[in-house]
Protein backbone atom coordinates (compact mmCIF):
# COMPACT_ATOMS: atom_id res chain seq x y z
CA UNK A 1 0.00 0.00 0.00
CA UNK A 2 1.17 3.60 -0.51
CA UNK A 3 1.53 4.86 2.68
CA UNK A 4 0.87 8.64 2.49
CA UNK A 5 1.13 10.66 5.71
CA UNK A 6 -2.55 12.32 6.69
CA UNK A 7 -3.40 15.98 5.68
CA UNK A 8 -3.45 18.33 8.73
CA UNK A 9 -7.21 18.24 8.74
CA UNK A 10 -9.56 15.42 8.05
CA UNK A 11 -12.60 16.73 7.01
CA UNK A 12 -12.96 19.15 9.41
CA UNK A 13 -11.44 17.56 12.43
CA UNK A 14 -7.38 18.17 13.59
CA UNK A 15 -5.53 14.63 13.39
CA UNK A 16 -3.84 14.10 16.39
CA UNK A 17 -2.50 11.00 15.86
CA UNK A 18 -2.45 8.19 12.90
CA UNK A 19 -1.55 5.35 12.47
CA UNK A 20 -1.46 2.68 9.51
CA UNK A 21 -2.98 -0.63 9.95
CA UNK A 22 -2.63 -2.28 6.36
CA UNK A 23 -0.46 -5.34 7.55
CA UNK A 24 -1.89 -5.90 11.18
CA UNK A 25 -4.19 -8.73 11.10
CA UNK A 26 -7.63 -7.71 12.00
CA UNK A 27 -9.77 -8.49 15.14
CA UNK A 28 -13.35 -8.56 14.34
CA UNK A 29 -14.49 -6.50 17.96
CA UNK A 30 -17.93 -4.82 18.81
CA UNK A 31 -19.20 -2.85 15.71
CA UNK A 32 -19.14 0.14 13.66
CA UNK A 33 -22.33 0.92 11.15
CA UNK A 34 -22.20 3.61 9.03
CA UNK A 35 -25.71 4.40 7.11
CA UNK A 36 -26.51 1.00 8.25
CA UNK A 37 -22.86 -0.25 6.07
CA UNK A 38 -20.81 -2.23 8.68
CA UNK A 39 -17.03 -0.89 8.12
CA UNK A 40 -14.62 -3.45 8.76
CA UNK A 41 -10.85 -3.88 8.39
CA UNK A 42 -9.35 -0.39 6.84
CA UNK A 43 -6.09 0.20 6.34
CA UNK A 44 -5.71 3.69 7.58
CA UNK A 45 -6.34 4.88 11.19
CA UNK A 46 -6.70 8.68 12.83
CA UNK A 47 -7.52 10.11 16.13
CA UNK A 48 -8.74 13.37 15.10
CA UNK A 49 -10.72 16.51 17.21
CA UNK A 50 -13.15 18.50 15.78
CA UNK A 51 -12.75 21.82 14.91
CA UNK A 52 -16.25 22.99 15.56
CA UNK A 53 -18.20 22.03 18.75
CA UNK A 54 -16.22 19.60 20.93
CA UNK A 55 -16.84 16.09 20.45
CA UNK A 56 -13.88 14.35 22.32
CA UNK A 57 -11.71 12.45 20.70
CA UNK A 58 -12.60 11.28 17.02
CA UNK A 59 -11.27 7.85 16.22
CA UNK A 60 -11.37 7.94 12.21
CA UNK A 61 -11.43 4.83 10.15
CA UNK A 62 -9.46 5.97 7.00
CA UNK A 63 -9.39 4.49 3.40
CA UNK A 64 -5.55 4.59 2.18
CA UNK A 65 -6.49 8.39 0.76
CA UNK A 66 -7.44 9.51 4.39
CA UNK A 67 -11.14 9.14 3.61
CA UNK A 68 -13.28 8.65 6.61
CA UNK A 69 -15.16 5.63 6.13
CA UNK A 70 -16.57 5.71 10.03
CA UNK A 71 -16.11 7.18 12.75
CA UNK A 72 -16.29 6.27 16.33
CA UNK A 73 -16.53 8.89 19.51
CA UNK A 74 -14.10 8.53 22.76
CA UNK A 75 -13.62 10.85 26.13
CA UNK A 76 -9.74 10.94 25.33
CA UNK A 77 -6.87 10.36 22.71
CA UNK A 78 -6.15 7.28 24.78
CA UNK A 79 -9.68 5.82 25.05
CA UNK A 80 -9.28 6.09 21.00
CA UNK A 81 -5.92 4.27 20.80
CA UNK A 82 -7.04 1.72 23.53
CA UNK A 83 -10.32 1.15 21.24
CA UNK A 84 -8.40 0.58 17.87
CA UNK A 85 -6.38 -1.74 20.19
CA UNK A 86 -8.89 -4.08 20.23
CA UNK A 87 -9.62 -4.23 16.21
CA UNK A 88 -5.79 -3.83 15.26
CA UNK A 89 -3.28 -5.28 17.91
CA UNK A 90 -0.44 -3.91 17.89
CA UNK A 91 -1.32 -0.48 16.26
CA UNK A 92 -0.63 1.14 20.22
CA UNK A 93 3.22 1.25 18.97
CA UNK A 94 2.56 2.56 15.68
CA UNK A 95 0.92 6.12 16.83
CA UNK A 96 2.59 8.74 15.15
CA UNK A 97 1.60 11.70 17.50
CA UNK A 98 1.36 15.26 15.53
CA UNK A 99 1.58 18.52 17.43
CA UNK A 100 -1.19 20.64 14.92
CA UNK A 101 -2.28 23.69 16.79
CA UNK A 102 -5.96 24.68 16.03
CA UNK A 103 -4.89 27.78 14.36
CA UNK A 104 -2.06 25.88 11.98
CA UNK A 105 -5.41 23.71 11.64
CA UNK A 106 -7.99 26.41 10.96
CA UNK A 107 -4.55 28.05 8.34
CA UNK A 108 -5.01 24.31 6.05
CA UNK A 109 -9.03 23.99 6.69
CA UNK A 110 -9.19 27.90 5.30
CA UNK A 111 -6.73 27.62 2.59
CA UNK A 112 -8.91 24.01 1.08
CA UNK A 113 -10.38 25.32 -2.29
CA UNK A 114 -13.80 23.83 -1.09
CA UNK A 115 -16.32 26.51 -0.40
CA UNK A 116 -16.67 26.44 3.24
CA UNK A 117 -17.66 29.92 4.78
CA UNK A 118 -21.00 31.20 4.51
CA UNK A 119 -20.74 34.24 1.85
CA UNK A 120 -22.70 36.45 4.30
CA UNK A 121 -21.51 36.06 8.16
CA UNK A 122 -18.12 33.92 6.91
CA UNK A 123 -18.77 31.33 9.54
CA UNK A 124 -16.92 28.53 8.49
CA UNK A 125 -19.20 25.37 7.77
CA UNK A 126 -18.67 23.53 11.18
CA UNK A 127 -19.32 27.00 13.20
CA UNK A 128 -22.65 27.24 12.13
CA UNK A 129 -25.11 24.81 13.29
CA UNK A 130 -27.84 23.44 11.44
CA UNK A 131 -29.17 23.99 7.24
CA UNK A 132 -27.37 26.22 4.64
CA UNK A 133 -28.53 26.66 0.79
CA UNK A 134 -25.60 26.82 -1.49
CA UNK A 135 -25.42 28.10 -4.41
CA UNK A 136 -23.08 28.30 -7.65
CA UNK A 137 -20.65 31.30 -6.32
CA UNK A 138 -22.29 31.65 -2.78
CA UNK A 139 -23.19 29.71 0.77
CA UNK A 140 -25.59 31.04 3.27
CA UNK A 141 -25.98 29.51 6.84
CA UNK A 142 -29.38 28.97 8.36
CA UNK A 143 -28.78 31.96 11.03
CA UNK A 144 -28.00 34.57 8.11
CA UNK A 145 -31.19 32.88 6.32
CA UNK A 146 -33.06 33.21 9.59
CA UNK A 147 -31.73 37.06 10.10
CA UNK A 148 -32.62 37.96 6.41
CA UNK A 149 -36.33 36.83 7.13
CA UNK A 150 -36.44 38.58 10.24
CA UNK A 151 -35.38 41.91 8.22
CA UNK A 152 -37.73 41.04 5.69
CA UNK A 153 -40.78 40.78 8.37
CA UNK A 154 -40.06 43.92 10.20
CA UNK A 155 -40.03 45.78 6.05
CA UNK A 156 -43.88 44.61 5.27
ZN1 LIG B 1 -24.09 33.16 7.79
Amino acid sequence: MNRNNPPLVIDAARVIAYAFVDDIPYRQWGSLYVAGERVEQVPCLAICSNLGADMGALLCHCDADWHVLGVMLGASVEAGKARAEDNYPGVASRWVDRETSVEAALDYYDAQPERTRCSFCGKRRFEFMGSYVEGDTALICGECISAFHRELNKES
